[in-house]
């Protein structure tokens, strides 16, 4: 089993539609804990793994809270090589719509509290961030979006917060300075606790609202996002949602078999330096 997806926080969604069709492995025991539990299913051919992020009911666990370590871990563990990741950030580009699917570029890490490395208390780091997708699925994802949306945006930068509360006016403008065109709460850690385990990694993100600040809508209380989305915005959100199953199974479908990017390797500076053996399970601290 080389492809995954870890569905965002309407992965419970997909789960539905496949019910019957997909094994449910369950949740895998990790040196960090209890992944979330995972469903394998075949498609057109193609085993895939299917981790949803934030539960199989619905949004059960916050952004914050997710178990990122042990989810990377369990896909490893179970022989994933190729992760898509879905999210669905806020625009804080206002040349981006609602509902529109986007496949970033590049990341910013604003996240405070989440452990971010397997390998705490080892000389283990400074592993390249660029790029910080992988490309390969990048470009198959970024076709697949082509086909079905007839565009594909370039060069969008995730900024990742903490949560699980959204951005201030001011935060929102901080990012929009540093170059931020989208802000969501869940690629980080993932896609450096990808790269730890020389997993390709890259998110499909389907933009769920307009970032504080770059529209004018009033507070309203008791609604969703208290008043940041109408209901015409809803409606293109979940048209993007249903969407990206086929984005996402088409993108796999059109990858090499073999890998030619340079993310199954990342490691291998400290391989050649004896520091990590052959055995991935035996490069995470040893306290663990
Ligand atoms: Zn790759």
């Amino acid at each position: 089993m080389r492809f995954a997806v870890i569905a965002g926080s309407q992965g419970f969604r997909w789960l539905e539609k496949l019910q019957g069709r997909a094994d449910r492995i369950g949740p895998v025991a990790t040196p960090f804990g209890s992944s979330a539990p995972v469903y394998s299913f075949v498609e057109n051919g193609i085993e895939i793994l299917l981790l949803s992020r934030h539960g199989e009911r619905g949004y059960e666990v916050s952004a914050p809270f997710v178990n990122y370590r042990a989810n990377i871990w369990a896909l490893k563990e179970l022989g994933a090589e190729r992760i898509i990741a879905w999210s669905g950030p806020g625009a804080i580009d206002r040349s981006i719509s609602v509902g529109e699917i986007v496949v970033p570029d590049d990341v910013v890490d604003e996240t405070r509290r989440r452990p971010g490395t397997f390998y705490e208390g080892l000389g283990i780091g400074f592993i390249r961030q660029n790029p910080v997708f992988c490309p390969e699925i990048a470009a198959g994802l970024r076709q697949a979006v082509i086909r079905k949306q007839g565009y594909c945006r370039e060069r969008d930068v995730y900024v990742c917060t903490e949560g699980p509360r959204l951005e201030t006016v001011a935060e929102i403008r901080k990012m929009a300075l540093y170059g931020g065109t989208l802000v969501g709460m869940t690629v980080c850690p993932e896609v450096f606790l990808a790269r730890e385990l020389e997993i390709c990694y890259c998110p499909v993100c389907y933009v769920s609202n307009y970032a504080e600040g770059t529209v004018d809508r009033p507070y309203v209380v008791g609604e969703l996002f208290e008043g940041m989305l109408t209901a015409e915005e809803r409606a293109r959100v979940d048209e993007a949602v249903a969407l990206l199953p086929e984005i996402i199974l088409e993108a796999f479908a059109g990858l090499p078999k073999a890998r030619s990017c340079p993310c199954g390797r990342s490691m291998e500076r400290y391989r050649r330096r004896g520091d990590i053996g052959d055995d991935w399970h035996t490069w995470i601290s040893k306290s663990v």
